[in-house]
């Protein structure tokens, strides 16, 4: 029997009680990274909606989406563009603060590392609040990015990050909820 996308995803993601803070249920996609069908199928999954498209970039969000957009660029046959925490770029960056479930934090990517008007697909493991991606969108666009999507294995709905980017007119993909 063919086992449907969503099992296979669900099947494959390990998750961990109270990490990093009590009260936090961690989705760990490091199982679904290990499990060799299942890795194929999300990036697959995440493609598809993509091929025979012009995508230049796909810019990955430090650190879990460096591995899924590495594979989707490859994919697609696109450049990749790191978004890291502050301080690890070794070039000239543009930064921007983001808010975190408690707090804020900044993070950065390369002046050059995307053109005006350049088409670009965000991607990380995970949309929560949206904070994350939302700070991600601002430094791309801040840069002249046309944001084709934004794609994530898992969408925790209830937090609203997907209302968060849709508002600012970005297309979102996850897979799972
Ligand atoms: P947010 O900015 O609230 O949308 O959080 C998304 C970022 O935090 C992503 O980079 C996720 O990897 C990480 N994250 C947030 N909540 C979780 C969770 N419950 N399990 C795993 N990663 C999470």
């Amino acid at each position: 029997m063919k086992t449907s996308l969503e099992d296979t995803l669900l099947a494959a993601i390990r998750t961990i009680p109270d990490y990093p803070k009590p009260g936090i249920l961690f989705r760990d996609i490091t199982t679904l990274l290990g499990n060799a069908r299942a890795f194929r199928r999300a990036v697959d999954e995440l493609v598809h909606p993509y091929a025979g498209t012009k995508i230049d970039k796909i810019a990955g969000i430090e650190a879990r989406g460096f591995i899924l957009g590495g594979a989707i660029a490859h994919q697609l046959s696109a450049g990749f563009i790191p978004i890291r925490k502050k301080g690890k770029l070794p070039h000239d960056t543009v930064r921007v603060a983001y808010s975190l479930e408690y707090g804020v934090d900044e993070m950065e990517m390369h002046k050059d590392a995307v053109k005006e008007g350049e088409k670009v697909i965000l991607v990380d493991d995970l949309i929560a609040t949206g904070g994350t991606a939302e700070g991600a969108t601002r430094l791309l666009r801040q840069m002249g990015a046309d944001i084709v999507a934004a794609c994530f294995v898992i969408d925790l709905p209830d937090l609203g990050g997907r209302a968060k980017l849709e508002a600012l007119g970005v297309e979102v993909r996850t897979l799972i909820a």
